[in-house]
């Protein structure tokens, strides 16, 4: 079982607790492009050694080796196990390790899906000749699924002797309170990689992928976009959390909160400098641009509601909101004017309870009209420069003017941070051209 087979080994190298800051410690989490064939996970070792302070090395399962080749992880989420034990054996042979994958045939659940880390960080440990330490070892959950990080921090901190001398952490899941194993969402190992920095107080946590940083906008929308040098933790997360796929947007907070800055790397040239995410009052004075970047994502709705008197209704609100919480359906944004009011929600959130929800709103609210609207593509520009200045907003929506994209909700929030512009899925790739032009 990931993480608990090591544990007597471990056990026995553990020594006190002592409460110093490892100052000169790196954290460095390496993605599935980075670990997807022996090659990869050569430049990895490689990279490890190049630096002493690389002393914790959290994993992600294998990623794709070429376009169409499957990830690891939806291996097994497909349950190919024996595709997955084909993998691990070539990455393995490859590099003369020897690996026992032979308990894959008796997974299931969470520990099945997990398991692509686990048995990379095996494989990794002996190439670098660091020790093992399963995650269930380290991040716990509480009974319902949320992160206990007190817990996790008392865990960790009994592995920071042993931290220093060299350990292999498989990312992306770790324990319930009854051992089980139980996986954080997809892209996870990012959050395990920024918890253990936070608690063990590294220097640096470095996340090693398969482009040099974070980019301003997607390479596969724009041509060769511009590399972000130095970004803030807030600008990294309203990114992350719009489409960016370089991180985890969940892995910005235990960092952020530690003020412990994030290198992203490319393991295809780690002679690049990457991106480095850091505090505000850490960020280089940006000369350049107004904005930091774009990211984006398609399949969201508009619920619309129109009444007359609705700002003068008590109440209102908090009755749309009680169905949503009913329903158990989130949503991005809410603009508002006198009588009417919007909700943006993320199409996946209302999968087979779009006519109940629709019911629902009908009686609570008693709206005049309600509408929903589909196929709206969000569009999010980030920028902490952007505030107080005048004349972003017009230039942006010039920008969508002229490229003839129809803008059909706006939003930004008095922070000024970011602007969100709703147009439809169709011109979502015109969208983000058209503003990466106006201000690159
Ligand atoms: N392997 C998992 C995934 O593909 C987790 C990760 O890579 O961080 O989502």
């Amino acid at each position: 079982m990931p993480g608990v087979s090591n544990f007597a080994k471990v056990r026995q190298d553990l020594s006190h607790h002592k409460e110093e800051a490892m100052d000169n410690l790196i954290v460095a989490k390496f993605g599935g492009s980075s670990l997807a064939d022996a090659a990869q996970v050569r430049k990895v070792i490689d990279i490890v050694k190049g630096d002493p302070r690389r002393k914790v090395v959290v994993v992600s399962a294998p990623g794709k080796r070429f376009a169409g080749d499957s990830k690891m992880t939806d291996l097994l989420i497909a349950n190919q196990v024996m595709l997955a034990r084909e993998r691990f054996a070539q990455i393995a042979t490859a590099l003369g390790i020897d690996v026992d994958t032979s308990d894959l045939c008796q997974m299931s659940g969470d520990l099945l899906v997990s398991s692509g880390e686990y048995y990379m960080g095996k494989i990794l440990a002996k190439a670098l000749d660091y020790t093992f330490v399963g995650a269930s070892l380290l991040v716990r959950f509480k009974t319902g699924g949320i992160l206990d990080m007190p817990a996790t921090k008392v865990s960790c901190e009994q592995f920071r002797d042993l931290a220093k001398r060299g350990i292999v952490v498989p990312g992306f899941y770790g324990a319930l309170p009854d051992g089980s194993v139980k996986i954080f969402s997809r892209g996870g190992s990012d959050i395990t990689g920024s918890i253990l920095a936070a608690i063990l107080k590294a220097s640096i946590y470095e996340n090693w992928t398969d482009v040099s940083g974070v980019l301003m906008a997607d390479p596969g929308v724009v041509e060769n976009p511009r590399r972000i040098k130095t970004m803030t933790y807030r600008e990294m997360r309203e990114l992350a959390y719009a489409g960016a796929h370089v991180l985890h947007d969940e892995a910005v907070y235990p960092v952020r909160k530690a003020e412990i800055p994030i290198n992203v790397r490319n393991t295809n040239d780690p002679a690049d400098a990457g991106t480095w995410i850091v505090a505000d009052e850490q960020l280089e004075e940006s000369t350049s641009t107004a904005i930091t970047g774009i990211a984006g994502r398609n399949n969201f709705s508009v619920i619309a509601l129109e009444k007359a008197g609705m700002n003068a209704e008590v109440g209102f609100v908090w009755k749309l909101l009680d169905v949503l919480k009913k329903h158990c359906v989130r949503f991005e944004h809410m603009p508002s004017s006198i009588d009417s009011l919007s909700l943006v929600v993320d199409e996946r959130e209302l999968e087979g309870k779009l006519s109940f929800l629709e019911q629902d709103i009908r009686a609570a609210c008693r709206p005049d009209l309600l509408e929903i609207e589909r196929g709206l593509a969000l569009v999010c520009v980030v920028g902490q420069s952007m505030a107080h200045k005048p004349g972003v907003l017009a230039k942006l929506a010039g920008a969508l003017a002229k490229a003839g994209v129809n803008i059909h909700m706006i939003d930004q929030g008095s922070s000024e941070v970011s602007i969100i512009v709703g147009v439809e899925n169709n011109d979502y790739e015109k969208a983000v051209r058209a503003i990466y032009k106006a201000f690159a």
